[in-house]
């Protein structure tokens, strides 16, 4: 069962912090995503492909669908048409996919590129020398329809508060860098997604622009 009075002071926190709440509903029913639009809820996140295009043809049209856990390839395809920002392109071919796909629909998607910053090595990610390659690359430079609107990254699963916090300023390192040397003067280059239900204020702290909280506002899952 959400809970929409968490929802509502979380989201009066951001609005003051001037972040956005991205409401991450995988695994949650059609009814329970309902229950949190009907509470004002306009954006939401999933991790699997599949699942966001079953819920996505079941709920309102002006619903902003993120794609924020680990995409193939091959299921760009599905989510084409609609999906509002994808936090999880993780490398240059997954990138040429989605402009491939967002030209057939005749719009530009939005992405985040996501960073490799946890201490743990199964997470997924790009350092930032690996960025930089694909910034600086001519494929990158030809592709039309996609747009690079920050960076994205996942914490090392501790409560280490010292930890989390040199993980989150690492990202925020990345992206004043990736800025000044990429997107100077570009005003879409603004976001940088960290922090979930446990650490969203320290990812605040940091700079976070866009949280993806889960827990928080569904209950555990
Ligand atoms: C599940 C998930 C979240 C939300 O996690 P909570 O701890 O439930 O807030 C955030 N980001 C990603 C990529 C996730 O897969």
């Amino acid at each position: 069962m959400p809970n929409i009075d968490q929802l509502k002071a979380l989201k009066q926190y951001l609005d003051e912090k001037n972040a956005q709440l991205i409401a991450v509903s995988k695994t949650k029913t059609v009814k329970d995503i309902r229950e949190v639009y009907d509470a004002g809820q306009r954006v939401f996140g999933e991790n699997r492909v599949q699942e966001m295009v079953e819920k996505q043809g079941e709920l309102p049209n002006d619903i902003e669908w993120h794609l924020i856990g680990h995409l193939q390839t091959n299921k760009v395809k599905y989510m084409a048409s609609f999906v509002a920002l994808v936090h999880s392109v993780d490398s240059l071919k997954l990138l040429e996919e989605v402009n491939k796909q967002a030209i057939k629909h005749g719009r530009v998607i939005d992405c985040l590129l996501q960073m490799h910053i946890a201490e743990e090595s199964s997470k997924f990610g790009l350092n930032e020398a690996e960025l930089k390659e694909l910034l600086e690359s001519e494929a990158f430079r030809l592709m039309s329809n996609v747009r690079i609107v920050g960076l994205m990254g996942m914490a090392t699963f501790t409560d280490d508060e010292e930890q989390l916090r040199s993980e989150f300023k690492h990202l925020k390192g990345i992206f004043d860098r990736t800025k000044s040397a990429y997107f100077a003067n570009r005003r879409y280059f603004k976001d940088i997604s960290m922090g979930m239900s446990g650490d969203y204020e320290l990812a605040v702290a940091e700079g976070s622009t866009m949280v993806r909280v889960g827990s928080l506002i569904f209950g555990s899952r």
